[in-house]
C-alpha cells in the first residue's frame, strides 16, 4: 500500500475505464477499481475516484467546465500542433487542467478554455482522449455508479461496504470518502459524522399508503407536521459563518441572504437546522414551485429579488447544537430543543396525533393553506442520514386518473373465482393503443367483483395461463399516491398504491385519460418534489 512517489499517469486511468466498460458485471468491478485506487498517491485518490464514476468535481461542488462543443472542436482542431511529448499526462494535472478550467472568467475565458483543452488533448492517445472527452462531457457510461465505487473502496482499504456508505451519507464527497478509507480504514470512516458547515444528506420519508398502518408503524402515536412544497434546506452556522445548502448538498447561501441573517439573530452560535423555504406572495400564501426556484437561481440583484419574492422559513429538525450532534437523539428531543432555540413563527405547525381522524382533520388543515399534505415522523426515531424508511411517512391527498382496463387475472385466496386482479393503461393517443401502467385488486366490493368477472369474459381477446387479455373497453376511476418510473412496463411508469374508486360506466375508452397527461402529471409532480430538471 505504499504510495510510489511519481504521479500516475492519465493512460492507467484511462486503461482501467475500457476494461471497467469491458466487464459488465457489478461484482467483478470490484477487484480491478479496488487494485487501482491502491495502486495510487493519497493525492490522486479523491481526483480519480471522481474521474472514474464520470464526474469532474465532487457531487456537491458547484464549479462546471462551461466547455461546449464549439470550444471542444476547436480544441481538437488546435492539438494537431501539438506533439505527443515524452512526458505523460498524469490525473492530478488533468484535475489541476479542469479546475483551471473551471475558474477561467473574463472576456478571454473562452480562448483561455480552448487553450488548457488542447494542451490536455494534445499529451494522450487518440484512445486515452476517448476516454478524456467522455468525462467533459459527463458521458463516461461504463457502468461504475456510486454504489460500485463504494464497494470498491471498500475492497481497496479493506473495510466493508457499510462503513464506506455510512460515512459518504455524512461527507457527500465520493473522492473524501475513498482518501480517508485508504488514509485511516475504520476508524476513519467511523469518525466521518456531522460537521458544522459541512452538509449531510437528508433522511427521507415513505409514502404511507393507509393512515391507520402509519399509527401502528409508529406504535400508536405519531407526530405530524404540514408538508410544505418549497425546497428543502439546511442551515449551518458556526460563530459568524453560516452556509446553506440545498436537498441535493449545494451551497446555496448567496441566494438567501434574509435567511444568514435569520440564522445569525439565534442566540446559540453553533447549530445545524433543518426546513423548508417557500415561496409566498405579500399576503403570506404560498407561490408556486418555479417562484421559488427563480430565488434560487437569481445571481445578480439578490435584494431585488428577495423583495420581489418574498420567502418563508419552516423549520422542522435540529441536527446539532452547541457542538453535541442530535443525530442519534429521538425525534421528540430534537424537536423540543428546536421548539426551545427558535421564534415560533418558524416552527412546521405540528401536532401529536393518535387517531386517523386527527390525522385527517389537520391534513385538511395542511391543504387549505395551500400546502402539500403532511409529514408523520416517529416520536423516538434517530435522523437516519441519506435512509428513506418508515421512520418518516409522507401523506399526500391522491391524485386520480380514469383508465381502461386491458387483461384481468384470476384472483387466488379469498378472490379465487373471479377475474379480480386488473391491469390498468392508459390511451396513447400517438399510436391509437393503451399502455399498461398498474394493476390493481382494490378498491372494489364482492358484488362488484362479481359482475366484473361477467363483464370481462365478454371482452376477452385471448386467454393466457394467469387470465386473459381483454377488449378495452371498461373504464374505472384509480386513485393512486405516486407516479413513478418503472422498468417493469413498456410505458416506462408505474402507479403506486392505485385503487379502484368507482366504475366509470359513463366513460369509453376513448375517454380514458391519455399517455400524454400522464407523462405531465409525472413532470410536475417530480417539480414539485425539487428533483426536476431545474433541481437546486
Ligand atoms: P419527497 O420528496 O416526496 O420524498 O418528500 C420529502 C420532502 O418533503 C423532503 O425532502 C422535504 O423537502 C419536504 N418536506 C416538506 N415538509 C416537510 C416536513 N415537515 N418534514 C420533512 N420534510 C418535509
Amino acid at each position: 500500500m505504499t504510495p510510489s512517489s511519481a504521479e500516475t499517469s492519465f493512460a492507467n486511468l484511462a486503461q482501467l475505464a475500457r476494461s471497467l466498460e469491458a466487464t459488465p458485471k457489478r461484482l467483478e468491478k470490484r477487484a480491478p477499481i479496488a487494485a487501482f485506487l491502491r495502486s495510487l498517491r493519497r493525492d490522486e485518490v479523491a481526483p480519480a475516484v471522481h474521474l472514474v464514476v464520470g464526474r469532474i468535481f465532487a457531487e456537491a461542488d458547484e464549479r462546471a467546465l462551461n466547455v461546449g462543443w464549439a470550444t471542444l472542436r476547436r480544441a481538437l482542431e488546435g492539438k494537431r500542433q501539438t506533439t505527443l511529448t515524452a512526458e505523460p499526462l498524469t490525473i492530478l494535472e488533468v484535475s489541476r487542467a479542469f479546475a483551471a478550467i473551471a475558474a477561467t472568467r473574463g472576456a478571454d475565458s473562452v480562448r483561455e478554455r480552448r487553450r488548457l483543452l488542447e494542451s490536455l488533448l494534445g499529451r494522450v492517445t487518440a484512445e486515452d482522449r476517448d476516454i478524456l472527452l467522455r468525462i467533459v462531457f459527463g458521458e463516461m457510461r461504463i457502468g461504475v455508479n456510486e454504489g460500485v465505487m463504494l464497494e470498491g473502496i471498500g475492497d481497496a482499504a479493506g473495510v466493508g461496504p457499510e462503513a464506506v456508505r455510512s460515512a459518504h451519507m455524512f461527507l457527500g464527497d465520493l473522492g473524501r470518502v475513498a482518501e480517508i478509507a485508504l488514509t485511516d480504514g475504520l476508524p476513519g470512516l467511523r469518525g466521518a459524522g456531522l460537521r458544522l458547515l459541512y452538509p449531510v444528506k437528508p433522511m427521507l420519508a415513505e409514502m404511507a399508503e393507509d393512515l391507520a398502518d402509519v399509527l401502528e408503524e409508529h406504535g400508536g402515536e405519531t407526530a405530524i407536521e404540514f408538508k410544505l412544497d418549497g425546497a428543502r434546506i439546511q442551515i449551518h452556522r458556526d460563530g459568524d459563518a453560516v452556509r446553506i445548502f440545498s436537498r441535493r448538498l449545494s451551497d446555496v447561501t448567496g441566494s438567501l441572504p434574509e435567511l444568514v441573517a435569520f440564522a445569525r439573530s439565534l442566540p446559540v452560535p453553533r447549530f445545524v437546522l433543518e426546513g423548508e423555504v417557500v415561496a409566498v406572495d405579500h399576503h403570506g400564501k404560498p407561490l408556486p414551485f418555479q417562484d421559488l426556484m427563480r430565488r434560487f437561481r437569481r445571481v445578480h440583484d439578490i435584494d431585488a429579488a428577495a423583495q420581489e419574492i418574498p420567502l418563508r422559513l419552516f423549520l422542522f429538525d435540529l441536527l446539532a447544537l452547541e457542538g453535541q450532534s442530535l443525530i442519534d437523539a429521538p425525534y421528540r428531543e430534537r424537536w423540543s430543543r428546536l421548539e426551545a432555540l427558535v421564534p415560533r413563527d418558524v416552527l412546521t405547525p405540528r401536532k401529536v396525533a393518535r387517531t386517523t381522524e386527527a390525522i385527517k382533520s389537520f391534513l385538511r388543515e395542511s391543504l387549505e393553506a395551500g400546502h402539500e399534505g403532511l409529514m408523520a415522523k416517529a416520536l423516538d426515531s434517530t435522523y437516519t442520514v441519506g435512509k428513506r424508511g418508515k421512520k418518516w411517512f409522507k401523506i399526500k391527498p391522491a391524485d386520480r386518473l380514469d383508465l381502461a382496463i386491458v387483461a384481468t387475472e384470476w384472483g387466488s385466496g379469498r378472490r379465487e373465482g373471479w377475474l379480480s386482479n386488473y391491469w390498468l393503461a392508459v390511451r396513447d393517443e400517438a399510436t391509437g393503443g393503451f399502455q399498461m401502467i398498474g394493476k390493481t385488486f382494490k378498491g372494489l366490493t364482492d358484488e362488484e367483483f362479481e359482475a366484473m368477472t361477467a363483464r370481462m369474459k365478454a371482452l376477452v381477446t385471448s386467454e393466457e395461463r394467469w387470465g386473459f387479455h381483454v377488449r378495452p373497453e371498461v373504464v374505472v376511476e384509480v386513485a393512486y399516491n405516486e407516479i413513478q418510473r418503472s422498468p417493469h412496463y413498456p410505458s416506462g411508469f408505474a402507479l403506486r398504491f392505485a385503487r379502484i374508486v368507482r366504475i366509470r360506466e359513463d366513460k369509453g375508452p376513448e375517454d380514458a385519460d391519455t399517455y400524454a397527461r400522464l407523462k405531465e402529471l409525472y413532470a410536475k409532480q417530480f417539480e414539485r418534489k425539487g428533483r426536476g430538471p431545474q433541481e437546486v
